[in-house]
């Protein structure tokens, strides 16, 4: 799978999982929401039950204590009268009588047969003026309750509360089909009950209890309902926000394929592309002998050759391939390409030196070692052939590793060349911790050479120090004679750049090579010709 193709896929998680959390928070927020919000309404439930019932209760008393005030205190015919005036005017009140001591019943209006039955306690001398009890009378799950109000003679007047004032459901729709509520008196006499769910049924987990005191009567209402119940409420809710993440979902993906197709990634592709289609070739510039003119060898050189026939030079692409890591790629297989192009070129001149530039980052871990071993043991050109140049231009990160692989690769027959002398971090402290074998001095100084005092003294002092520590060297970017001069007179013995050679394809390289060798033939030939003509007009002279 391509790099491109992992990031898509990479991306398209995130993106689910960046999606998937707001859903999953969302969710827990509106469960938890509903659950507040329905618990808030079935307080509100049992608060309106305890306050029917305590008005009712309270009503009631009042109503009594207005007969026994108005001395409407016995079971006289006027005063069933009465009784009965206030019953129809009293909504709450069904029936209106007197009982006896024992709590049976003396008289009741409207009329009913009397059975005998106590319907309230015995009378206690200390007991309250108000008491309160339950009949067997039902209706709606309600009970008729009885009201009492001692008359302080023995007696008690009392009234019956219809059930039906209690029996009237307050409390939203989503609660109601699920729930239930108790009402009690006292501890356990239940006065009304409603609904069929029960949370011994059901987990704890999933229950709503709510629990409602009278402050006026011992009077308790209770609501229990099912937390699924509010959270089926907000059914609609949860759909609409699934739906926003959904969208989310989408926007993500969306944002990822940009993403991961973006140009930035393009170029990156097309680069892989570009190393896998062999773009990248090694150029080739001649070391000259400034010497005897004999060619030392070359400096391998990257180039992109675009499939449209344009030449793009390192400055364009290096620090990208660097900072990409394609560049190890790309130095194998140019390091490859060295060895089918001047392979034959090596193996006929056995002192020609190749030159391969590495980076700072070939040197933080082994692998470059091996790719030389692959490369070049046991083919035309011979580890001793090999020159590695590293550049001072920017700082090895692991000195001590980097010493370590110098030291092995010139115990395989190579040599180390630093580059770019004079122009950055290392100085003399690279000179001497790297072990180097050559130095190549940049052409920022050779540029000076002949009429800048300065530069002439740093090569002056270069090459007593390369001489020094035993070192060769190399002048770079040599453009005109003078130059040459200069460098003779400095002691520099070898030398690159323009005035000889510009880095140049393979084929060219290698007929420049026998160019040099053919014109020092033909030079050699003709200062021979000339000294025999010489010695011959000598001898005819004579
Ligand atoms: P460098 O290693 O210092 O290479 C010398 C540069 O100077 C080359 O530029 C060469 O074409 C140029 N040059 C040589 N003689 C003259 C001259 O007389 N006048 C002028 N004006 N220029 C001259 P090029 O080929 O463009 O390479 C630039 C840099 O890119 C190189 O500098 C090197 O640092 C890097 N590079 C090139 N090939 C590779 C490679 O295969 N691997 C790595 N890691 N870096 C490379
Ligand atoms: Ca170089
Ligand atoms: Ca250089």
């Amino acid at each position: 799978m391509s790099r491109r193709y992992l990031f898509f896929v990479k991306a398209v998680l995130v993106a689910l999982v960046l999606a998937t959390a707001p859903l999953f928070v969302v969710n827990w927020i509106l469960n938890n929401h509903a659950a507040s919000h329905a618990y808030f309404e079935m307080e509100r439930m049992g608060e309106r039950y305890v306050q029917r019932a305590e008005d009712t209760i309270s009503e009631t008393v009042s109503a009594l204590q207005r007969l026994d005030r108005d001395n409407v205190q016995t079971c006289d015919a006027e005063d069933r009268v009465l009784f009965q005036e206030l019953a129809s005017s009293e909504g709450a009140i069904e029936a209106i009588g007197l009982v006896d001591s024992a709590g049976k019943r003396m008289c009741i209006v409207p009329d009913q047969k009397l059975t005998g039955q106590a319907i309230l306690p015995m009378l206690r001398q200390d007991g309250p003026l108000v008491g309160i009890g339950m009949l067997e009378r039902e209706y709606l799950g309600a009970r008729a309750a009885v009201v009492s109000w001692d008359l302080r003679n023995g007696y008690r007047l009392f009234a019956e509360i219809t059930p039906a004032v209690i029996a009237i459901d307050p409390g939203p729709d989503f609660i109601r089909s699920y729930r239930r509520v108790e009402l009690r008196l006292g501890a356990d006499l239940l006065w009304y009950s409603s609904g069929g769910y029960s949370s011994q049924e059901n987990d704890s987990s999933n229950t709503m209890v709510a629990n409602i005191q009278s402050e006026r009567y011992p009077l308790s209402a209770m609501v229990v309902a099912p937390r699924s119940a509010a959270i089926a409420n907000i059914q609609d809710l949860k759909v609409i926000s699934a739906a926003a993440c959904g969208a989310l979902v989408l926007l993500f993906v969306a944002i990822g394929v940009w993403y991961s197709w973006r140009p930035e990634n393009e170029a990156h592709d097309d680069f892989a592309a570009a190393i896998r289609n062999g773009e990248f070739i090694p150029y080739y510039q001649p070391v000259m002998d400034i010497e005897t003119g004999k060619m030392r060898g070359c400096e391998v050189l990257m180039r992109w050759r675009r499939p449209n026939g344009i030449m793009v030079s390192p400055g364009q692409f290096m620090a990208y391939a660097e900072s990409t890591g394609h560049i190890f790629d790309m130095t194998r297989s140019m390091m490859l390409q060295t060895v089918d192009e001047v392979g034959e070129l090596y193996e006929e001149n056995p002192d020609f030196k190749l030159s391969v530039n590495l980076f700072a980052g070939h040197f933080k871990n082994r692998e470059i070692i091996g790719d030389l071993k692959r490369t070049y043991e046991n083919s035309k050109i011979s580890f001793q052939q090999i020159v590695v140049e590293v550049t001072e231009r920017y700082p090895l990160e692991d000195m001590d590793l980097a010493r370590k692989m110098i030291a092995e690769m010139q115990a395989m027959g190579l040599r180390v060349a630093l580059d770019d002398v004079g122009t950055g971090h290392g100085g003399m402290a690279y000179l001497q911790k790297l072990g180097i074998d050559i130095i190549k001095i940049d052409k920022m100084f050779i540029d000076n050479i002949g009429d800048d005092d300065s530069s002439t003294t740093i090569v002056d002092s270069m090459v007593e120090l390369a001489d020094n520590l035993g070192m060769g060297i190399i002048a770079e970017g040599v453009e005109n004679p003078d130059q040459i001069d200069r460098l003779r007179e400095l002691g520099v013995t070898a030398a690159q750049g323009y005035y000889f050679a510009k880095p140049m394809p393979a084929s060219e390289y290698i007929a420049f090579a026998h160019k040099v060798e053919e014109d020092l033939l033909a030079a050699e030939r003709k200062a021979a010709d000339e000294a025999a003509r010489a010695a011959e007009a000598a001898e005819a002279a004579a």
